[in-house]
């Protein structure tokens, strides 16, 4: 049984109701979940709005102590955590426990060590008066994550706001509720206290909806789909609620022909079907320098077929199952589009032969992909990536941009004056060249268009965890004459 965690342990619903949770690589049950509504995230923020003033009254730095404790225990605990995110999810064993476990001790030391490194510069101060600025934390911080990296996605959003001294009420996404659950427990042992981080479990429209709408709850952190961002902004700005949001993304990765090409096709493989291409930079769209396309597409459909799908335990397998028979039948439903578009396809769109339990899919690659397709401009979160030609730079650069999403973009090109040029060019929040993905707190990005608001990452986004406030002193003793 998987338990909301509020005030410091794990409840029960209000209402005595549950939902199952699935092992997305077998389609077996593999846990009953309390189904949150409206009374028991009520319960949650007012266990985090009592929690607030204290927390926030920590001094920075003894937050910053707590949540490398927190940092230490998960590294403690990462066989665990990797493994009940592997259920969860499908994620694979191995990158959980190589890359997103560590990866989230590195964004909570991040974050504890700049808890205490905020600055507020303010203008000279005139004699008779001192003006200063001070950033404060918001409150209770909604967030809202989805399924994809849960324990990643819960991790950026929690490592910045418990740093400000927010408190904070996670709804996690329904199809993976374990290990945003065993944080929260592990938060506890580090010593934060009881109230700062509750989880409610549920789906959007109940539990989901009941955070947006409560009046204490002071900022929506959201990550997930376009759609659902662009609804809970429009639900945020009637309230005057700021929200930030995280939301889908649709990169290009653009192949040049002086690249190098045999690493700019593994790289274009892992940037676009690595974890299914469920990640919001995924490169569906790969553009292609003309004289190179025969040359590129065989080995990107050769290196596609050879992906292992299968038990994500298997150290030998490459990629899990998608995460649930929903998104199987959407992104199934995307390949369907695609041939019907007269996208080619070249590899991929069924379920493997030899995977007949879980919601396995075969790496897809569709050539002769147009800005016309449906394809081309809907975000599929799935292993579906599409190939399209382009004959000069300012043509690589207009398809490139040619999206309503913003998020990242990729290429790869030799010649340094071009490298400055197009990455200049791209209209993305994050720029990879010579290289797939890569996230580091260090960096920060913005995210533009579609793909959502707010800074991410790097010290700036602490700014989205708190609020400035200005303070007038006048030590005059006078006050500007109004009525003599
Ligand atoms: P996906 O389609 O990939 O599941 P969603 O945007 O639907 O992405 O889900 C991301 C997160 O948003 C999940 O935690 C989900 O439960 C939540 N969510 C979905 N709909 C709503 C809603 N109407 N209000 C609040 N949260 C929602």
């Amino acid at each position: 049984m998987i338990n909301h965690f509020i005030d410091g342990k794990g409840v029960e619903s209000i209402s005595g109701r549950t939902f199952l949770s699935e092992n997305p690589a077998t389609g077996e049950t593999i846990a009953e979940v309390a189904r949150g509504d409206a009374e028991d995230v009520d319960r949650a923020v007012r266990s985090a709005d009592a929690a607030f003033l204290d927390w926030s009254r920590v001094a920075p730095a003894e937050r910053g102590k707590l949540i490398y404790k927190l940092a230490d225990l998960l590294m403690e605990r990462r066989e665990e955590f990797a493994r009940a995110e592997s259920e969860d999810s499908g994620k694979t064993y191995r990158s959980n426990l190589n890359i997103d476990v560590p990866f989230c001790a590195d964004f909570f030391r991040y974050y504890a060590g700049a808890a205490d490194k905020l600055r507020t510069p303010v203008p000279n101060n005139e004699p008779g008066i001192h003006r200063y600025a001070v950033r404060e934390p918001y409150g209770v911080i909604g967030a809202i994550a989805p399924w994809n990296f849960p324990l990643v996605m819960a991790t950026l959003k929690l490592s910045a706001a418990l740093a400000c001294g927010n408190t904070v009420v996670m709804k996690m996404a329904e199809q993976t509720p374990a290990t945003v659950t065993m944080l929260a427990e592990l938060a506890i042992e580090a010593g934060i206290p009881a109230g700062v981080f509750n989880v409610v479990h549920g789906f959007g429209n109940e539990a989901g909806q009941a955070l947006v709408q409560h009046p204490k709850v002071k900022k929506i952190a959201f990550t997930g789909s376009s759609a659902i961002g662009k609804l809970l902004g429009e639900q945020c700005g009637r309230m005057t609620k700021p929200a930030l949001l995280e939301m889908g993304g649709k990169s290009a990765n653009i192949i040049f022909a002086d690249a190098d090409v045999e690493m700019a096709v593994n790289g274009a493989l892992q940037a676009s079907l690595g974890n299914n291409g469920q990640f919001c930079l995924a490169a569906s769209r790969i553009l292609v320098e003309e004289s190179i396309v025969p040359r590129f597409t065989e080995a990107l459909v050769e290196r596609a077929r050879s992906i292992r799908l299968g038990d994500p335990f298997d150290a030998s397998t490459n990629c899990g199952p998608i995460i649930s028979q929903k998104q199987f039948e959407r992104v199934t439903g995307y390949v369907e589009v695609g041939k019907s578009e007269n996208a080619r396809l070249l590899t991929g769109g069924k379920r493997p032969d030899h995977l007949k339990k879980g919601y396995f899919l075969e790496p897809t690659v569709f050539g002769e992909m147009t800005p016309d397709m449906r394809i081309w401009r809907e975000e599929i979160f799935g292993p579906v990536v599409g190939i399209t030609p382009f004959r000069s730079e300012d043509e690589a650069i207009a398809l490139a941009n040619d999206c309503d999403y913003g998020l990242g973009a990729y290429f790869w090109a030799k010649d340094v004056d071009r490298v400055h040029r197009v990455s200049a060019a791209l209209d993305a929040g994050l720029v990879f060249v010579n290289m797939p993905a890569y996230m580091t707190p260090i960096m920060p990005a913005g995210i533009r268009n579609m793909s959502g608001t707010g800074q991410n990452f790097g010290l700036e986004a602490l700014e989205n965890y708190t609020k400035l406030k200005g303070v007038y002193i006048n030590y005059s003793g006078r006050i500007f004459p109004w009525l003599k």
